[in-house]
């Protein structure tokens, strides 16, 4: 398989990288993405030849920074379903609705799919332990993809984690600590210790192949719609790499010839208790200042300060997009709806995009015939400890009525 990685560019200040040296952020301190010959891919490549291939987001080798296939740390990733929603959109008055089901990727999340494409580079650049900052999904699959590698894990998180989260790291066979915090004061102590170590840090954004693994959503969405794009994407967002990673696949996909120039508008998702995002669009700014005391039972999309919050806003703002912030409440009760309307469980994160969807009803800002894609980008299965009920036990004698 031929590589057409080309290079690495800074998303703020232009200035250009080779691709054959482990990098974090430009010395400027933002983060790097990962350019590609496009002009040559259009040359050789048809977009029909990915359907040729295994169901994974390893099909879109062309348009994926790993050089060679042997180093490709792969569990199945990508390939999720497509999913009708019909008995959902008759209920809510949408003929188009559809779920992109992510909680099929290993280790339940979408999270894998950018882990994959990082541990691969990471490894195939030489890196020997990998560290992460997390607020749960992220530490799940970077311990399962450095296991799969034989590399080794380092993991930092909030002691109040979801417990699955800290139990499938170390099942893993990664080292675990808890710290008395969020994810940002999880990042900064890995930055702190990870020179004297010889730790790589794959916290989002802060290396530049997490968001090619996550931009194959898009790719796939692409494919799945016929090269056709939705007219709405709905997202949870924590750290940005999914909507950014969207946005990029679109932009390649159109400069190769392959999409024309109409997009989806790009909804970000948040919580009412972290919505640092929401608050930054809604006043017009260009950056989002950390939220104090986040809090939310999505611990996706816990995140207080993304370092790619200039670029998400970018995003919402080009695509004529928005960004709306939902309460827990409304995620636990969308959360069921969906359970029972369509038998999917979906995870806290999934929910709040339906929540916001019912507001952008509300507000008449989106039309019953669109084209609606939900994110649900884990499975609700990791999340049973926000659950509770009572169920009746009867004794052996007692006899069951309709
Ligand atoms: C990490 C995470 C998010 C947020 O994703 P970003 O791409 O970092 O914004 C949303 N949902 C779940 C379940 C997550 O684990
Ligand atoms: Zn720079």
């Amino acid at each position: 398989m031929k590589s057409y990685f080309s290079h690495l560019v800074c998303s703020k200040c232009g200035q250009e990288y080779a691709p054959d040296r482990l990098l974090n952020l430009c010395t400027c301190g933002f983060p790097l993405l990962a350019c590609y010959h496009l002009d040559r891919v259009r040359q050789e490549v048809e977009k029909t030849v990915f359907q040729t291939r295994p169901a994974t987001l390893w099909r879109y080798w062309e348009l994926l920074p790993v050089l060679h296939p042997e180093n490709c740390v792969s569990l199945g990733e990508g390939g999720t379903p497509l999913l009708e929603l019909p008995r959902l959109g008759r209920k809510l008055g949408f003929s188009h609705l559809y779920v992109k089901d992510e909680g099929n990727n290993p280790t339940a999340s979408f999270k894998a799919r950018g882990l994959a494409v990082a541990v691969s580079k990471a490894k195939e650049l030489g890196a020997k332990k990998l560290a992460i900052p997390s607020a749960g999904n992220a530490a799940g699959a970077m311990s399962a993809y450095a296991a799969r590698a034989g590399l080794e894990a380092i993991v930092v998180m909030p002691e109040d984690v979801p417990p699955i989260n800290s139990i499938e790291c170390a099942m893993a066979g990664a080292r675990v600590s808890l710290v008395k915090g969020l994810i940002t004061d999880a990042g900064r102590m890995i930055q702190q210790a990870r020179e004297r170590y010889g730790w790589f840090d794959v916290s989002t954004l802060k290396e530049p192949y997490r968001i090619e693994g996550k931009k194959t959503m898009g790719l796939e969405l692409a494919e799945d719609f016929q090269w056709e794009l939705p007219d709405l994407i709905l997202y949870p967002t924590g750290g940005g790499t999914g909507l950014i990673g969207m946005w990029k696949a679109f932009d390649e996909l159109e400069h190769l010839g392959w999409i024309s120039s109409h997009r989806p508008r790009m909804v970000s998702v948040q919580a009412t208790g972290c919505a640092p995002i929401v608050k930054a669009f809604t006043e017009g700014a260009d950056s989002a200042p950390y939220w104090e005391g986040a809090q939310t039972i999505a611990a996706g999309m816990r995140v207080p300060k993304a370092i790619g919050d200039f670029l998400m806003l970018k995003v919402l703002r080009e695509s004529g997009g928005t960004a709306i912030a939902v309460s827990d409440e409304a995620m636990l009760e969308a959360q069921r709806l969906w359970g029972k309307e369509e038998g999917l469980f979906v995870a806290p994160e999934g929910a709040a995009t339906l929540a916001a969807l019912l507001q952008l009803k509300e507000r008449g800002e989106v039309q019953p015939e669109e084209r609606i894609v939900l994110f649900n980008t884990a499975s609700g299965l990791k999340y049973t400890h926000l659950l509770h009920f009572d169920f009746p036990v009867l004794g052996l004698d007692q006899q069951l009525t309709e």
